[in-house]
């Protein structure tokens, strides 16, 4: 392979009346120096290049950073007068539950952040309104949270659930349309749930409530009504006997009368009715039974 045959250079080095300083270099280390010689300030450019352009970058991502640390502390501030008002709390209760203003000098409006400051100074700015979001979050989120906590338990308390009688009762008859429960020809609506149960088993009330009617009439006997507030009523029919009056104030699992058979009724059952803004609703829903124990019969 004669083509490829390496062959040595001579580098010849003269100055005028003396003798040449001759340097006999192999190509491949020749080549390696001369490329070194000359890589070396272009390496160090490409590298003060990059060096900037890193920075760049890292400024930029800062800014970024910043003007989302920014805008997520202004959007939490938000958030929290929203809070505050669906509470029912007043919306400035004082200047040091609110965040700082923005008209300040330092930093522009929102929106146009991320070109406009720089971003130590939009850090600064965050850091300055932590302490202000700090102290409103205890004394605006903290009574908000509470007051929001304590009607929804109220709330709860007067939502109508579980069953109306102890233990495992059947359920008798479902609500909706059913045959005549007397023999008679046609269907009627059936705006409850009953019962099957042995007279004199205690009625439970199913949620807190004050007692609207607790009387006879012919079709529903003794019956108890309770307002339970938030829209909710319920009614418990054909008891034997009553437990309540009207104007009682009852609590869930409060004994409100005696399962019966009394008024238009054909064995000894509870009707457990459920309303909704008056209309009757599948009391089902909120009975929370077992499924082995919803046949009916
Ligand atoms: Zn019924």
């Amino acid at each position: 392979m004669p083509r490829f045959q390496i062959k040595p250079y001579t580098v010849l080095i003269t100055a005028t009346g003396k003798s040449p300083i001759t340097l006999s270099l192999r190509p491949v280390p020749l080549l390696v120096g001369l490329g070194v010689l000359a890589g070396l300030p272009i390496a160090w450019i490409a590298l003060l290049l990059y060096q900037n352009v890193q920075l760049a970058q890292r400024n930029q991502n800062l800014s970024e950073t910043a003007s989302e640390v920014l805008t997520e502390l202004n959007a939490i501030g938000n958030e929290i007068e929203v809070l505050k008002h669906r509470a029912g709390l007043p919306d400035h209760s004082g200047d040091s539950t609110r965040l700082p203003d923005r008209d300040g000098d330092k930093i522009p409006p929102r929106g146009g952040i991320a070109q406009a400051a720089p971003a130590e100074a939009m850090f600064d700015e965050a850091r300055r309104q932590l302490p202000s979001l700090e102290t409103m979050l205890s004394r605006a989120v903290k009574p908000a949270l509470e007051q929001t906590l304590e009607a929804e338990a109220e709330q709860a308390a007067a939502f109508p659930s579980g069953k109306p009688l102890a233990g495992e009762p059947s359920i008798s008859s479902e609500f909706g349309l059913r045959p005549n429960p007397f023999g008679l020809r046609g269907y009627e609506m059936h705006e409850g749930v009953d019962f099957a149960g042995p007279v004199g088993k205690p009625i439970l009330a199913t949620a807190e409530g004050v007692v609207v009617r607790a009387d006879y009439n012919g079709g529903y006997g003794n019956h108890v009504k309770i307002d339970h507030g938030y829209s909710y009523e319920t009614l418990y029919a054909h008891l034997s006997d009553l437990e309540v009056k009207i104007g009682d104030r009852v609590q869930r699992g409060d004994v409100v009368g005696y399962l019966g058979s009394t008024g238009r009724s054909s064995g000894p059952h509870l009707h457990y009715s459920i309303y909704r803004n008056g209309q009757a609703v599948n009391p089902r829903y909120y009975l929370k039974l077992a499924e082995t124990n919803q046949e009916t019969k």
